[in-house]
C-alpha cells in the first residue's frame, strides 16, 4: 500500500470510529448519518482512493471543479455544497445527487424549470445562514416575510422535493459555540414541516413533490461531533480526511 493509501485509510477510520463514538453518545445508529468527503483540495486520483475505501458520498463546493471531478470519477455520487449561480445549473444537474447550497428563490425556480425539462426530480437542501456572516449565502430565518414567501414557493414545486436544510456553523476554536447553530437549523426544520402539513390539510391532494425535510446538512472537520448530536445526517468533511497528505 502506498503512503498516500495508508495515510487516507487511517484518517477514514479516525473520522469513521468518531461517527459512531458522536452517535452513540446521541443514541443515534451510526447507518443514521452519511459522510460526504468534500474534496475541494484535492485531485481525482485521492477521490478514486477514497472510493475503493469505501466512501461513496463525495462533495464540491465549486461547480466547475464538480464539473471536472465528476467527469474523472463519474461511479460515485457526486454532492454540490457551495454556491451555484443559475446560469450554471443546467451542467450542474445531470452530474449530481444532492444539491445542499439553495440559497435563494430564484435559484430553486430555475432548478424547477431545468428539472422539468429533463423530466426528472432533483433532490436539494436549503441553505440557511444562521451566523449572521455576510460572507456566508443562506436563507436568512428572521426575516418572517421571506420564510413564509419561501414555504408557498415550495408548495407550488413538482420536480425539486426539498429533502433537508444545511447549514455551516461560524469557524472557532471552541466546537462548542456551533451548538447553538445547530440547534437553530433543527429548529427551522420543525417550523417549516409544521407550516408545510398544515398546508397539507387544506390542499388535497397535496401538490407538493415530497418535501420530507428528512436531511439536516451540518458539521465540517471542526464541528462535526457536535452536529451529529444535534442531528445531522450529513456530515461535509474535508481536512480530517485530507491531513498529513503533505500539501
Ligand atoms: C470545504 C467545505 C467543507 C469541508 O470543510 P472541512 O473543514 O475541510 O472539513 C464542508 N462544507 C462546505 C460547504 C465546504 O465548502
Amino acid at each position: 500500500m502506498s503512503d498516500v493509501q495508508a495515510i487516507l485509510k487511517r484518517n477514514l477510520e479516525d473520522v469513521r470510529r468518531r461517527i459512531a463514538d458522536a452517535c452513540r453518545r446521541a443514541g443515534r445508529q451510526p447507518d443514521e448519518v452519511t459522510l460526504v468527503a468534500v474534496t475541494k483540495t484535492v485531485d481525482v486520483e485521492i477521490v478514486r482512493i477514497l472510493h475503493r475505501l469505501g466512501v461513496t458520498n463525495f462533495g464540491e463546493s465549486r461547480p466547475q471543479e464538480l464539473w471536472r471531478k465528476a467527469a474523472g470519477v463519474p461511479e460515485v455520487r457526486w454532492h454540490l455544497v457551495g454556491h451555484l449561480q443559475r446560469n450554471k445549473v443546467e451542467d450542474t444537474l445531470p452530474l449530481v445527487c444532492l444539491i445542499h447550497s439553495v440559497d435563494s428563490i430564484r435559484l430553486l425556480e430555475a432548478i424547477e424549470n431545468e428539472a422539468q425539462r429533463l423530466g426528472r426530480k432533483v433532490d436539494v437542501l436549503l441553505e440557511f445562514n444562521l451566523s449572521g456572516e455576510s460572507s456566508k449565502h443562506g436563507f436568512q430565518p428572521n426575516d418572517q416575510r421571506a420564510f413564509q414567501d419561501l414555504v408557498g414557493m415550495m408548495r407550488g414545486l413538482r420536480s425539486v422535493p426539498v429533502r433537508g436544510l444545511m447549514t455551516m456553523a461560524a469557524l472557532s476554536a471552541d466546537r462548542e459555540e456551533a451548538r447553538p447553530t445547530f440547534k437553530a437549523l433543527s429548529g427551522i426544520r420543525r417550523r417549516m414541516l409544521d407550516i408545510l402539513s398544515i398546508g397539507h390539510a387544506v390542499l388535497s391532494p397535496p401538490i407538493d413533490p415530497g418535501h420530507d425535510l428528512k436531511h439536516l446538512s451540518m458539521g465540517m472537520t471542526n464541528d462535526f461531533e457536535v452536529a451529529i448530536e444535534e442531528g445531522a445526517t450529513l456530515v461535509r468533511i474535508g481536512t480530517a480526511l485530507f491531513r498529513g497528505l503533505g500539501r
